[in-house]
């Protein structure tokens, strides 16, 4: 493309809220026939809330989620902030924590008042060898409902299950009809369980699920795409994202996540929006027109 259409293009972009960060990632867009989402932050809001709890025998609701939210104060991740929340909303008071530690990918653990506390997914009660089996149906049930269901082991015994949900964005529906629209393949990658993210991808007409990844493997999995001959964009908004992002042939930001996924990326969606994709990936044709 001419430099003059180049300047077009990304000054019509920026106009609609579509940054490009320069004239390589306006001419390598028209090329993407396969988008992966982040699902946390990405197709949803990213501000998950607590939906239900669920206690084992020796425990009783309000206790299961006093210890998950006691736990909770020492971690940033959104799910925490949900747990944090849903139990100040219920009046209940959180405790103190020691001994804080937190696994990424797979959740959080601790102790508090002389017990070891931890609240997480399957993988993490694998690690600290806790049964949870009499707990796997009912987290089941609530993943295939869309929630996150995280379970809490209290000295290496299960206590009870806390299930978020993390509310679509109103845009994403529209957003993936039109992406589909101009032929492009939508591919939800998600360090969530199976289970959820299909529920979710379901409702969602999504094409393909990649879950259960953890954070260091989301661009070897971009890579998995591309040798399968993909020509991939890939769209994310936490710091997890941005090795991703950049090992993408065009990484797409959130305006409205983090500056390290921004840096890493080539298009940033300032709302967010990813309505915003189709806008740039339309310019980005237009562009490419006017040269031939
Ligand atoms: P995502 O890709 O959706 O942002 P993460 O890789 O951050 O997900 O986390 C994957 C899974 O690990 C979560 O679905 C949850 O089960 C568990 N997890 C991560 N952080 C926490 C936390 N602070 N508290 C409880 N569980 C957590
Ligand atoms: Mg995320």
């Amino acid at each position: 493309a001419t430099p003059m259409s180049i300047m077009v293009a990304s000054g019509k972009g920026a106009s609609t809220g579509v940054l490009f960060k320069n004239a390589e990632a306006i001419q390598t867009l028209r090329r993407v026939d396969t988008l992966v989402v982040d699902k946390t932050g990405t197709l949803t809001e990213g501000r998950p809330r607590l939906q239900d709890v669920v206690a084992t025998a020796d425990f009783d609701d309000n206790e299961v989620l006093r210890l998950a939210a006691t736990l909770e104060r020492g971690s940033e991740h959104p799910l925490a902030t949900a747990i944090v929340q849903g139990a100040e909303e219920r009046g209940i008071q959180p405790g103190q924590y020691t001994d804080f530690e937190s696994v990424t990918g797979q959740g959080v653990k601790g102790r508090i008042d002389e017990r070891a506390v931890a609240l997480g997914n399957p993988a993490l009660m694998d690690t600290l060898g806790v049964q949870a089996a009499a707990l796997t149906q009912r987290a089941e049930a609530l993943r295939a409902e869309g929630k996150t269901a995280m379970f809490l082991a209290v000295d290496g015994q299960p206590a009870g299950l806390v299930a978020v949900a993390d509310p679509i964005k109103p845009s994403t529906p529209e957003a993936i009809r039109a992406l589909h629209e101009e032929g492009i393949r939508v591919v939800m990658l998600t360090g969530d369980s199976q289970t959820t993210a299909r529920a979710v991808a379901r409702s969602l007409d999504i094409d393909e699920v990649i879950a259960g990844v953890l954070p260091d493997q989301k661009a070897e999995s971009i890579k998995t795409l591309q040798a399968e001959g993909r020509f991939v964009a890939m769209a994310g908004d936490g710091i997890n994202d941005a090795p991703a992002l950049a090992q993408a042939q065009v990484g797409i930001a959130m305006g409205t996540g983090t500056d390290v996924a921004m840096e890493s990326a080539g298009v940033t969606l300032v709302k967010g929006d990813l309505r915003g994709i189709v806008r740039a990936l339309k310019l980005s044709r237009a562009t490419m027109r006017n040269i031939k």
